[in-house]
């Protein structure tokens, strides 16, 4: 038995996600006509009170053109120092639209509104760059799977306002968040211009993101995903699959946290553990002892058929998933404590 713990997008689709996407009615939806993605793209514009929603091939490019909407080259975006859209997305925001990043120095991947406030300062100077957007994060990925407080979220929107900049929110595993602080898509609709979503994570589709916002920026989006290479034919068949998660798989990823929060317990007690990070949602985040190299200890769990990730910085990381039962976890709590 192989345990593939290196994301959640490792996952397979299940039989009935299966099912669904074989039966799914599709048609070429580069001239808007597949009555599947059109159905996904309604049903989550309503589900956050949205005025419109884009299906997308990736998270990484449902950011990318969020950014190229928002901004003009030479623009700034603010972001945490860890976030996704500076460190994973291949330079994508310099490359794609010109925008300078200012990373924020935040605790576990987020940073406060009293942070965006002093990092905003100088606007109008013409030595600076144009303050143009921020982009959060939530959860958070290189943070361990952390979940914002939404009152600071809020007070990041109106900081926001106040300097003009727009505001983004890469919710790649927002379900997450959602489900671990009882919160609604609609509370995030309410607050964002635009956020995107992941299907292909913990919902466990083997593919798509959704981009939602105002009418105008999704009619924008929609150009720029063209232009981006984005547009999809028959994409009905993976728009099925994300409708099928969005129904059926959502209040289970609790399981994947309270997987994730027994490993971190067993973690804690393993003597050569020097430090677990908060465990919220499904990602547990540790390091190993000066003694143990973490590339020696991947590697040896890897012998054993465990599969973990690397995050750089001595970060080992384990994510739980819709494909990681509880059989597995009990061998993966046996091997950890052998270790
Ligand atoms: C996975 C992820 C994305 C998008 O990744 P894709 O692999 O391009 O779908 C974006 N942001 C975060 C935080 C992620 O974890």
């Amino acid at each position: 038995m192989e345990i593939n713990l290196i994301s959640d997008t490792v996952t397979k689709p299940t039989e009935g996600m299966l099912k669904a996407m074989l039966n799914a009615e599709v048609g070429d939806d580069v001239f808007g006509a597949d009555p599947t993605v059109n159905l996904l793209q309604e049903k989550v514009a309503k589900l956050f009170g949205m005025e419109a929603a884009l299906f997308f091939p990736s998270g990484t490019m449902a950011n990318q053109v969020a950014i190229k909407i928002h901004t003009q080259p030479g623009d700034k975006m603010f972001c945490d120092k860890w976030a996704h859209v500076y460190n994973y997305e291949g330079g994508g925001a310099a490359f794609n639209s010109g925008v300078t990043s200012h990373l924020i120095d935040g605790d576990r991947g987020m940073f406060t509104a009293e942070q965006l406030e002093k990092a905003a300062l100088g606007r109008g100077d013409i030595h600076v760059p144009f303050n143009r957007l921020v982009c959060i994060e939530n959860t958070t990925n290189k943070g361990g799977g952390a979940c914002w407080d939404f009152e600071e979220l809020i007070k990041i929107g109106k900081v926001s306002r106040a300097n003009n900049l727009a505001y983004h929110l890469d919710g790649a595993r927002l379900f997450n968040a959602l489900v671990a602080k009882n919160e609604t898509p609609k509370q995030y609709g309410e607050l964002f211009d635009t956020i995107s979503i992941c299907l292909s994570k913990g919902l466990g589709a083997p593919v798509g993101s959704v981009l939602v916002g105002t009418n105008e920026h999704i009619e924008k989006a929609l150009r720029v995903r063209k232009l981006f290479g984005g547009g999809m034919r028959q994409a009905g068949f993976l728009a099925a699959a994300g409708i099928y998660a969005l129904d059926n798989l959502v209040d289970r990823l609790a399981e994947d946290h309270s997987r994730a929060k027994a490993i971190g317990a067993v973690l804690e007690n393993c003597s050569y553990v020097k430090k677990v990070e908060p465990i919220e949602t499904n990602i547990v985040i540790f390091y190993v002892n000066d003694a143990i190299d973490p590339m020696d200890f991947i590697k040896k769990m890897e012998q054993k058929r465990i599969l973990l990730i690397s995050m750089g910085d001595g970060k080992i990381r384990i994510v739980t998933h819709l494909d990681f039962t509880d059989d597995m976890l009990a061998v993966l709590l046996e091997e950890l404590k052998l270790f």
